[in-house]
C-alpha cells in the first residue's frame, strides 16, 4: 500500500481501501479518519443537518477537531447563531470562520455589485473555493457531509474519495444516509439545527443564492435557483491545476 496521501494513491489504493471500509458505520469511518490522518485532517462544517450529525460523532472520536467553515460574510443571521449554539455545545472543538480576501465591499468595487447574479462560479471561487484550498494545501486530508441521495452529481460518492480539484483526499462518512436518517439522529440525540430548516430551507447557503423549497421539490432546489448552477465548486471533479 502506497503512502496514504493524494500525491502517491493510485485508483486501484481508492478502490481497496473503500472495499475493506465497505458495511462501516459512519462512526468507524471518522474515527478510522483520525487514526489515519491525525492532525492533517480538517473537517469543513457547512453547518446544515448533515454538518450536525457529524460534529457529534467526530466529539466522540475527537474532541478538539478542527472544523473550520467557509464564512462568505453573506450567510443568514440563522447560520452564523447556530455556529454559536454549536461552540456552546461542543466547547473543545477548533471552530474557525475562514475569511475570504476580499469584504463583499470590496468585491463591489473591484467586480461590481451583486457578482453572485451575474458571475456565481467566479463569486463561489473568491469567497468558498479559495479559502478552501488555502487550508488544503496544509493538509492531506478533508471531511465533507455528503450524501449520495443529494444529486445526482453525488450518487457515485464513497468513503474516501480522490479529491482532484484540492489535491487531496475527501472522506465522506455519510455517504449512505437518507435525509430522513440525518434527522431521526438530530432528534434522538437533541441536537441543534439551523432554525430555517422548519421554514423550509432544506439546504441553505448564502442568503443570496438560497430560496425556500416548495414541498415535492428537490432538496437543493433552492440553490441558486434559476441559474445554470447546483454546485460552489467544492465537490466538483474539475482537477486544478495545483501540484
Ligand atoms: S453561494 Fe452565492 S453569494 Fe455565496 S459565494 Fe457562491 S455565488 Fe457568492
Amino acid at each position: 500500500m502506497a503512502e496514504l496521501s493524494y500525491k502517491y494513491l493510485t485508483d486501484k489504493d481508492y478502490t481497496r481501501i473503500n472495499n475493506t471500509l465497505a458495511g462501516s458505520s459512519s462512526l468507524d469511518i471518522i474515527k478510522w479518519a483520525y487514526e489515519t490522518f491525525k492532525d492533517e485532517l480538517v473537517y469543513a462544517c457547512s453547518f446544515g443537518a448533515e454538518g450536525m450529525v457529524i460534529l457529534d460523532l467526530i466529539s466522540k472520536v475527537r474532541p478538539d477537531a478542527k472544523v473550520i467553515f467557509l464564512d462568505t460574510n453573506v450567510h443568514f443571521k440563522e447560520t452564523y447563531e447556530l455556529i454559536d449554539r454549536v461552540k456552546q455545545k461542543y466547547p473543545c472543538l477548533q471552530i474557525e470562520l475562514l475569511q475570504p480576501a476580499l469584504s463583499i465591499d470590496e468585491q463591489a468595487v473591484q467586480y461590481g455589485d451583486a457578482l453572485w447574479k451575474r458571475n456565481p462560479d467566479l463569486c463561489c471561487s473568491m469567497r468558498k473555493l479559495e479559502p478552501l484550498e488555502k487550508i488544503l494545501n496544509t493538509k492531506k486530508a478533508w471531511m465533507s457531509g455528503l450524501r449520495r441521495d443529494q444529486s445526482p452529481t453525488r450518487a457515485n460518492t464513497q468513503f474516501i474519495n480522490k479529491d482532484d480539484r484540492f489535491s487531496s483526499i475527501k472522506i465522506c462518512p455519510l455517504i449512505h444516509w437518507k435525509w430522513e436518517d440525518v434527522w431521526d439522529y438530530i432528534y434522538l440525540n437533541q441536537l441543534p439545527y439551523n432554525t430555517l430548516h422548519k421554514s423550509g430551507y432544506p439546504s441553505i447557503g448564502c442568503i443570496h443564492c438560497t430560496l425556500p423549497v416548495n414541498d415535492g421539490s428537490h432538496l437543493r432546489a433552492g440553490r441558486w435557483t434559476g441559474l445554470n448552477k447546483t454546485e460552489c465548486g467544492l465537490h466538483l471533479k474539475t482537477s486544478k491545476n495545483k501540484e
